[in-house]
């Protein structure tokens, strides 16, 4: 999925990359409000990470002009101060969750993925489709009952499409939702992707999940009984 951290600070920005990386996500990082503020609202974000303080424009201002434009994105503020005051404002101001600074990462991966989930209709841990399993804690997908290798950007789409179970998703969705900032929308580069997950999923478990829509994107489906 895709991630925006709006975070002043280098090292703490980079830590709460690297460790959303490992999740097989894709990252931007803006450096003050003004930025972070365009970028959500030009982006297609599934979460945001947003720091309280922040240059320019602080992080509880830019929440509120965001939701006031009308954003849903998932917010989770992270917050420097132990202040009680700072965590009610935020939540007021339309934060989903927060988190004290400093944090475990292991925290901080599970809020994430516990936002990721409230978001999606399927609120478990496990996305399914046949005899597909992927569990988005441990990472691991397997059909059948047997572990499937993935590379990490298609474990990233599987988990966009299973996410989506049913719904038509295009080339241009999934290029915004598994691919950062600098990825330059090469929609050839998407189909052989898919291709290569559909070839891996049908060798492992002989079944169809992932159909093309001609000349409008994926879906990912149960098989037909
Ligand atoms: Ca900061």
């Amino acid at each position: 999925m895709r991630i925006l951290v709006i975070e002043d600070e280098k090292e703490v920005a980079s830590l709460v990359q690297r460790a959303l990386l490992q999740e097989s996500h894709a990252v931007d990082v803006a450096e003050d409000g003004p930025q972070g503020e365009e970028m959500s609202l030009a982006e297609a974000y599934d979460l945001i990470i947003l720091d309280l303080m922040l240059p320019k424009k602080n992080g509880l201002a830019v929440l509120k002009t965001l939701r006031r434009e009308g954003l849903a994105t998932p917010v989770l503020l992270l917050t420097a101060r132990d202040e009680v005051s700072d965590r009610v404002a935020g939540l007021d101001a339309g934060a989903d969750d927060y988190l004290g600074k400093p944090f475990a990462v292991a925290e901080l991966r599970a809020r994430v993925r516990a936002l990721l989930r409230r978001q999606s209709d399927n609120k478990a841990s496990l996305l399914s489709a046949g005899d597909l399993v992927m569990d988005t804690v441990s990472h691991e997908v397997r059909i059948g009952g047997n572990h499937l290798e993935l590379t990490s950007r298609e474990y990233a789409i599987l988990e966009y499409l299973l996410r989506n179970k049913g719904r038509l998703l295009t080339k241009g969705m999934i290029a915004e939702h598994v691919w950062d900032y600098h990825f330059d929308s090469d929609f050839n580069l998407i189909e052989v992707y898919i291709r290569r997950l559909r070839q891996k999923i049908e060798q492992a478990g002989r079944q169809r999940l992932i159909h093309t829509v001609r000349n409008s994107g994926y879906v990912i489906r149960e098989p037909e009984a």
